[in-house]
């Protein structure tokens, strides 16, 4: 018997991701991306110049850590991935898992970076904060794309009722 498949529609959201230099783990990171049915709605490998990391990472500019954060960033290609999906924002953090991999191995070990990190600065991933954050690095990564509407999240069509 068929059964009646009710579904409903959220609105997808977009995050910025970053492979960051110098990961063995990239086809492991897409992979994973995949599997937890994120979106790939833009892709690019770049490597940063250092006004552009300092400028992507601006935020941190007074953190004790900024210059080694920017020599890191800029060292190697970045792989720039817009995410989408319902909730991408929060549902990337939390794949990423925390900042520090010693504390992802502890508190979230199937994380990303519990798995990929090598140190508090090499963690592997980088994710938005914020919605607000999301959309600047987008367009400061990949220009002004438009709205993003990944052919996979979109509703079923509805006739006007007359
Ligand atoms: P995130 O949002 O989890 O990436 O963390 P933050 O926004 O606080 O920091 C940005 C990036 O700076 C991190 O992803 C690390 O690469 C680096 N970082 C953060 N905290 C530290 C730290 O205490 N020491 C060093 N060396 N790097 C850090």
């Amino acid at each position: 018997e068929a059964e009646k498949e009710i579904s409903f529609f959220f609105p997808p959201e977009d995050t910025l991701a970053v492979i960051k230099p110098d990961t063995q783990h990239k086809e492991e990171i897409l992979e994973e991306i995949q599997a937890q049915g994120f979106t790939i709605s833009q892709l690019k490998d770049t490597i940063l110049s250092r006004e552009m990391a300092e400028e992507f990472y601006k935020e941190h500019r007074e953190k004790p850590f900024f210059s080694q954060l920017v020599d890191y960033m800029c060292r190697g290609p970045c792989t720039m991935l817009v995410l989408t999906k319902e909730n991408a924002v929060q549902e990337w953090r939390a794949a990423m898992g925390p900042t520090d991999p010693d504390q992802a191995r502890l508190t979230a070990p199937e994380s990303l970076r519990a798995r990929f990190a090598k140190d508090v600065l090499e963690n592997a991933v980088h994710g938005s904060s914020n919605t607000e954050h999301a959309d600047q690095k987008i367009k400061f990564i990949f220009g002004d794309i438009g709205e993003i509407i990944p052919d996979t999240a979109s509703p079923p069509l509805e006739t006007e009722e007359s």
